[in-house]
Formats: structure tokens, sequence, C-alpha cells
């Protein structure tokens, strides 16, 4: 059977993608503004280095645009199906403004759901990570 940890679960829980258990963040608190960012230097559970190299994380910024554009385009399909869009009225306008709201009480869930993505790009699960050791990228 396999157990391993549910990839996308693993995102959303913001957890290492090395062993899908350790947490990526000190906080669990994604509201607390002043530390919801704060990482742990390497993964509690498997010891993955969580920073790989300096400025790791710039990259996030191609996945938080992602992650917004297709969060808009969701409001914009349930605005159209629940109130409808019209060119005789302002409805356009007011999803235009509740979108903007809703884009800024998710930012800091997103921009954490950013980090974890990105390190799953270049840090893939490994099933043995209890008795392998994390690998050590080359620091200069
Ligand atoms: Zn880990």
């Amino acid at each position: 059977m396999d157990t391993r940890p549910s990839y996308i679960v693993s995102l959303f829980k913001h957890k290492c993608s090395r062993c899908r258990t350790g947490d990526m963040f000190q906080t669990n608190k994604v509201y607390h503004l002043k530390e919801f960012m704060k990482m742990n230097v390497r993964c509690p559970a498997c010891g993955q280095l969580l920073e790989i190299e300096p400025g790791f994380y710039y990259g996030t910024s191609y996945v938080s645009y992602a992650l917004t554009v297709a969060l808009s385009v969701a409001t914009l399909v349930a605005w159209w199906v629940t109130i409808g869009l019209s060119t005789t009225d302002n409805r356009f306008f007011w999803w235009l403004g509740i979108n903007g709201v809703v884009l800024l009480l998710c930012q800091p869930y997103l921009m954490r759901l950013s980090r974890s993505i990105w390190l799953s790009f270049f840090v893939k699960y490994n099933a043995n990570w209890l008795t392998e050791k994390a690998e050590e990228p080359e620091r200069m």
C-alpha cells in the first residue's frame, strides 16, 4: 500500500516537499503578519535545507502570479454564473472591486503556498527520508 502523504495536501499545508511531514514555516498562523513568512532553516522532520541557495524564493513571484490569475478567473466565472455580467451596468466593476479585496485577503496564504510549490519543483519526495540524509547543496 502507498502510504506517502499526498502531494497536493502537503502543498496546501506548507510541508517540506522531501518528507511531506515537516513544516516549512515557524508558525501556522497565516494572518500573524509579522511572522507568517518566517521559515525554518531546515525541515524539522528530515533536515532538508529549505532555502537551497541565497535568493532561492525570488522565483516564487511567477508562481504567485499564476495563482492570482487562476483565482481571479475562478471568481470571475463564479460571478458570471451567479450574478451575471452585462455591458449595460456596473456588475463587472463590482466584480473587479470585490476580486481585489478577495486577492488581498488571500495574499498571505498565497505567498506561503507559492513557496511550498516552488520548493516542490526543486526538492523531490524521498520515501526513505527517515534513513537517507538530506542532500547538502554546495556553498561558496
Ligand atoms: Zn522534510
